[in-house]
């Protein structure tokens, strides 16, 4: 019998009984399930481990899977601020952040993103990771603004960049598939950015942010 690769692979780690907990709260409060794959979230972990980030500004937090794979890269004294637009949303992914040992790391605001994003220009401050997996609609508008706060060599990545195979099929032409087209070529294009895609997942970008270019 053959079973699928992510599942070989996830099979070699140990049970992660904070992850599973974020699973089981979500299909309690019958929320979307729609959290990152588990090995996508070691990949977020491993990701903010290596580049050293010290601040992460996630978007779209839902029950806060990818916010405590996140929150495990950081040092104990980083910081991840999470954005929801859903109340009861971020009222579990903070519960949750806190029983797997982070919640002195990790803030939530509640409200559209990009009202959020502008409110956090105001008060000045800078990230040296990005999240972004809300709302596909507005991801180019969440890709200016998160560069509007980056730190040099900030690291910029997103979810969904395939949108399930609807990006590369020239019949979908919705809203969303539309903006998805143009964050990918910004990630590929944008001459502030070091870009790459990977066809994994859903499809993941990551990218560099060089300020000075
Ligand atoms: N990153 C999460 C994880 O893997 O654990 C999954 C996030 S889920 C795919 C998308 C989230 O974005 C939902 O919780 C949704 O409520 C939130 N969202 C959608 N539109 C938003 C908006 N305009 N502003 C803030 N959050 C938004």
């Amino acid at each position: 019998m053959t079973i699928l690769p992510e599942q070989y692979f996830d099979d070699l780690y140990r049970r992660d009984s904070d992850l599973e907990r974020v699973v089981e709260s979500i299909r309690r409060a019958g929320m979307p399930e729609i959290s990152v794959a588990a090995g996508y979230g070691r990949l977020l972990t491993f990701l903010v481990a290596i580049t050293g980030a010290r601040s992460i500004l996630e978007i779209g937090a839902l029950g806060g899977y990818s916010g405590i794979c996140l929150a495990r890269g950081l040092p104990e004294d980083g910081r991840l601020i999470s954005l929801e637009l859903k109340q009861e949303y971020a009222d579990i992914a903070k519960d949750n952040m806190t029983a797997a040992g982070h919640g002195s790391k990790a803030e939530y605001l509640v409200g559209d993103a990009s009202e959020s994003l502008d409110k956090l220009a105001l008060k000045d401050n800078r990230f040296d990771f990005f999240f972004i997996d809300a709302d596909k609609e507005n991801y180019p508008n969440y890709l200016e603004a998160c560069i509007a706060l980056a730190n040099e060599g900030a690291i910029i990545a997103a979810d969904n960049t395939l949108l399930r195979g609807k990006t590369i099929d020239d019949n979908k032409q919705g809203p969303s598939v539309l903006a998805i087209r143009q964050f990918n070529r910004l990630i590929a294009q944008d001459s502030r950015l070091m870009g790459v895609h990977l066809p994994a997942f859903d499809g993941l970008a990551l990218a560099k942010i060089n300020l000075n270019k």
